[in-house]
């Protein structure tokens, strides 16, 4: 069989062995971040050498031959993605890929930090809509929980979005006996400006400081007790992601909740994650992995990296199974959520 170098030997759209249609490809862009939040890193983090890291050109590569095998939606995170040096050329370079109408959305997750500087720019590389993390509305707790950051300079990098036309959805770990007490007011605080709230589970992955069963809160508790404040009713919307919604009556405003604790979301899974030196993640749960560096740098023209694509998703498992308890006290999965992105 001819191998078209544009698609790989097996060419066409991306379907694993369940069925399930890869379409949405989440982007590692750095390890390195400005915070340190005590779910996701320890204060004295080892990052990778810069020079293993894939220059920006390889990642527009790596990215668009994925929109070639149909991926129609990128989403750049992190660590946080618009620390790494020149991103914006990053985002300028996959824009043609909206142009052309390849790709539906191009989009990123963000601690907010970088905003003031970048959301403009963003906006005009045609990103229409980002995640915003931000799990307390009080300064002092903000410094609790991301070690270093600073709460006024992302509250100007949520206006900054939203002056650049962004439509910024707001994502909240909750922690137990850390912002427990404050999600109604998240609640209030994303819905008055109009931007949809979804709430995540701790999940097991990286060593931290911390003992995660401290910080773990089910979202079925959280969801019980917003029922005395709220009117909850569920809703069929998606975006694409694991989040299930509801529409609070009070607000008028969309919460989602995304449960890979308590809820298996594994059915309906469309993504693979790309780390910052190549390596492809079939499931955020689960070990295994394959290099797609090599086969990048082993010829100009993408043949074997469509063939190491095929391969990889040849292997996307059914599903993770994570668990939190007071006897396993090690994460799940050794790599933090910053080598993967969120
Ligand atoms: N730095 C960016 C940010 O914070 O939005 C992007 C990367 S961060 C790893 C992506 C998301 O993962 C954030 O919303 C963060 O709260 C979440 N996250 C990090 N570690 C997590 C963990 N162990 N369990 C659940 N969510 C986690
Ligand atoms: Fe950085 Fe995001 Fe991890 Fe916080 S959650 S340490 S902002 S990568």
């Amino acid at each position: 069989m001819a191998i078209d170098p544009a698609k790989g030997a097996e060419g066409g759209d991306l379907i694993d062995p369940f069925g399930r249609h890869v379409s949405y490809l989440r982007v590692s862009v750095t390890d390195r971040c400005d915070f340190r939040c005590v779910y996701c890193m320890s204060e004295h983090m080892t990052f990778l050498p810069k020079r293993d890291l894939l220059t920006l050109e390889e990642l527009d590569r790596l990215c668009s031959a994925f929109v070639d095998r149909g991926v129609r939606k990128l989403r750049i995170t992190g660590g946080e993605p618009l620390v790494r040096k020149n991103i914006l050329w990053l985002f300028e370079a996959l824009s043609r890929h909206l142009k052309t109408g390849a790709l539906e959305e191009l989009t990123l997750t963000t601690n907010g930090s970088q905003l003031p500087k970048y959301a403009q720019a963003l906006a005009d590389c045609g990103v229409r809509r980002i995640n915003v993390s931000l799990d307390t509305l009080d300064p002092e707790t903000f410094r609790r929980i991301t070690r270093w950051g600073d709460f006024a300079g992302v509250m100007q990098g949520i206006e900054a979005a939203e002056k650049a036309g962004l439509q910024v959805k707001i994502n909240a770990v909750a922690l137990k006996g850390v912002n427990e007490h404050e999600i109604a007011d998240l609640v209030r605080f994303a819905h008055g400006r109009g931007a949809d709230l979804t709430l995540i589970e701790t999940m097991p992955l990286g060593d931290i400081d911390g003992d995660r069963t401290d910080q773990y809160l089910p979202l079925s508790i959280v969801r019980a007790r917003l029922m005395d404040a709220f009117t909850l009713s569920d809703i069929p919307y998606r975006t694409g992601g694991p989040a299930r919604y509801v529409e609070v009556g009070e607000t008028g405003g969309r919460l989602g909740f995304i449960t890979p604790m308590t809820h298996n979301f594994c059915e309906s899974c469309n993504r693979v994650r790309l780390t910052c030196t190549g390596t492809l993640y079939m499931c955020l749960g689960q070990e295994d992995a394959a290099d797609l560096r090599a086969p990048l740098r082993a010829s100009a023209d993408n043949a074997l990296l469509h063939a190491a694509i095929d391969e990889a998703i040849s292997r996307k498992p059914k599903g993770h199974d994570f668990v939190i308890d007071r006897r396993s006290k090690r994460p799940a999965v050794q790599r933090h959520m910053s080598v993967t992105g969120g």
